[in-house]
């Protein structure tokens, strides 16, 4: 079983009470929970495992972080070094390294700061119109008008049209609009807070943590041509290099869970064994493409 997770904070407690994260206490407790059902495994042992080498011991449990949030190095890598667990951890180079504010984290913030955030859908339904007249808002609602896991309609909208369906530079525009609005003026400060640095990161690796691949610029990856994912692929190498990850233990994380079968190949090439997505379920390492593993969302596993 592989997990995933995101925001993980005191959450209730901290200056977003609305974001949608894990509650530490919460995570402690699964944790807990866990470590008495399965047995923790890193990275490296699932690309050996993956990759025909060693096997995976009965039950084995990998924790994977996406996104590289500085909760990881400040509230989890404590619980994880206090439970023994090498961990897996995804920052997006730009976040990392230029702390550009991404999308989809102004999207995150900007919902957690507004009691009702469903109300935004006809604001940014009027601006997108009003950026290109060419789109067709009758045809998203009928596509995306639908909830997903873990959020109600509108929101679930909100976040189709602004994380995929409106076109990148409406999105962007959008999005610093509303940010600048409702969060923040200073996005450069704000993803300073938000992202671990390179000294983050190297201390996760120094404490045997495993830091992979997660894009240069957190885009879907599926959207892009050839060239462009090979640039977003490759571009996380100097990082992992600059971190002291050792080629044969490089992993991916596909943004959003998501890739197509040029995505696949690009991995490969670039020197990753292995890759993990967003399909809900737990991996069958020897059946399941090594490229592809899937990870259960901590939600799913949060009172199971
Ligand atoms: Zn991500």
């Amino acid at each position: 079983m592989i997990v995933m997770y995101h925001y993980v904070r005191p959450v209730a407690a901290s200056a977003w009470p609305r974001l949608k994260g894990l509650e530490l206490d919460d995570f402690r407790f699964q944790l807990d929970r866990l470590g008495q059902s399965h047995r923790w495994v890193s990275m490296e042992q699932v690309l050996e495992a993956a990759n025909g080498g060693a096997p995976l011991p009965e039950a084995a449990a990998l924790l994977t972080f996406d996104d590289g949030y500085r909760d990881h190095a400040v509230h989890a890598l404590p619980e994880l070094l206090r439970h023994g667990i090498k961990a897996a951890f995804y920052p997006p180079v730009r976040a990392a390294t230029e702390r550009e504010l991404l999308d989809v984290n102004k999207l995150h913030f900007i919902l957690a700061s507004l009691e009702d955030p469903g109300s935004l859908v006809d604001r940014v339904e009027d601006e997108a119109s009003s950026l290109d007249r060419s789109i067709d808002l009758p045809t998203l609602r009928a596509l995306h008008w639908k909830r997903n896991r873990f959020d109600d309609i509108r929101i679930s909208y909100l976040k189709k049209l602004l994380q995929s369906a409106l076109p990148q530079a409406v999105r962007t525009c959008i999005l610093d609009g509303l940010f600048e609005h409702f969060v923040s003026h200073d996005q450069a400060q704000f993803a300073d807070d938000l992202y671990m640095g390179l000294g983050e990161l190297e201390r996760l690796v120094d404490m045997g943590m495993h830091v992979g691949g997660h894009g240069v610029t957190h885009r879907r990856l599926s959207l892009l041509d050839r060239a462009e994912q090979e640039a977003e692929v490759a571009g996380c190498l100097p990082l992992l290099n600059r971190l002291g990850v050792s080629t044969n233990r490089f992993s991916f994380c596909y943004p959003y869970g998501d890739c197509d079968g040029t995505t696949l190949e690009v991995v490969a090439q670039a020197g990753f064994r292995g890759g993990v997505s967003t399909r809900a379920t737990c991996a069958v390492i020897g059946e399941d493409n090594p490229l592809c593993l899937p990870r259960l969302d901590t939600n799913d596993i949060l009172r199971s």
